[in-house]
């Protein structure tokens, strides 16, 4: 299975800095990637992207989706939207959103249903807080949240990405270690598993100040498909690095 590299650009960027950036990974991607990337950018840049990257292999991704299909939600989003751009996944969950944003996993995993239906692979970001770790509960918690999406999708559920995003390593240059990380993705493998009842295999990409630096010793790691990428993705450099280091 390619592994897959997405890039999350947050709240970052301007016409200028994309065209520079995206021009630089079309460049940097020119022959076989060696796996799939996608970078998942503000909404008001999906088409300026989608242009940017036409007959390369870089995918298009967005940040979030309304759970909603259309009509008076002031501000959201559909799928049907997103999917009109271009758009091959999204991400949910992130955990800025349900904390910034209250996002439940109900709501998490509505979102997802949303995006399925529209022909959109949903990229599930689970994960414990500090707190929640120190108090050993870091299973507990990764379980719940994708059991919630999992409840809400039934068969679909292979058609999702899940993404394992340790709060305290968002951001804060604080990486799990590859034991670490591999431990929880072993985890929500098995409940991927169970809930699928076949083999098929749903990516499980890691995420959390994933650098050039630290990208091989964490893709080295069994149960680890990939990498959702904040910081690193906003310097073309450094997110090639990281792709190279998924080959
Ligand atoms: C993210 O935003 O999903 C993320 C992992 O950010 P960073 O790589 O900057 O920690």
């Amino acid at each position: 299975m390619k592994k897959l590299i997405a890039g999350n650009w947050k709240m970052n960027g301007s016409l200028a800095a994309n065209d520079a950036l995206v021009r630089a990974l079309v460049k940097g991607m020119e022959g076989d990637a060696g796996c799939s990337v996608a970078v998942c950018v503000p909404a008001p840049y999906l088409a300026q992207v989608q242009m940017l990257r036409a007959g390369s292999a870089l995918e298009l991704g967005a940040q979030d989706v309304s759970q909603h299909s259309e009509g008076a939600y002031t501000g959201e989003v559909s799928a049907a939207m997103l999917k009109e751009f271009g758009v091959r996944y999204t991400i949910v969950g992130h955990s800025e959103r349900r904390q910034y944003h209250c996002e439940t996993d109900a709501l998490v995993a509505e979102k997802a249903r949303a995006a399925l239906a529209a022909g959109i692979t949903p990229i599930v970001c689970v994960g414990e807080t500090l707190a929640e770790r120190e108090a050993g509960r870091t299973e507990e918690i990764v379980k719940r949240q994708l059991a919630a999406v999992i409840h809400a999708n039934g068969h679909c559920i292979s058609e999702i990405i899940v993404a394992y995003e340790p709060v305290w390593a968002i951001g804060t240059g604080k990486t799990a270690t590859p034991g670490e990380a591999q431990q929880v993705h072993a985890v929500l493998r098995a409940q991927l598993k169970a809930a699928t009842g076949h083999a098929d295999r749903v990516h499980i990409l890691y995420g959390g100040s994933m650098n050039a630096a630290n990208a091989a010793s964490l893709l080295a790691q069994p149960d680890i498909d990939g990498g959702l990428v904040g910081g690193a993705s906003l310097k073309a450099a450094d997110f090639l690095q990281i792709v190279r280091a998924a080959r």
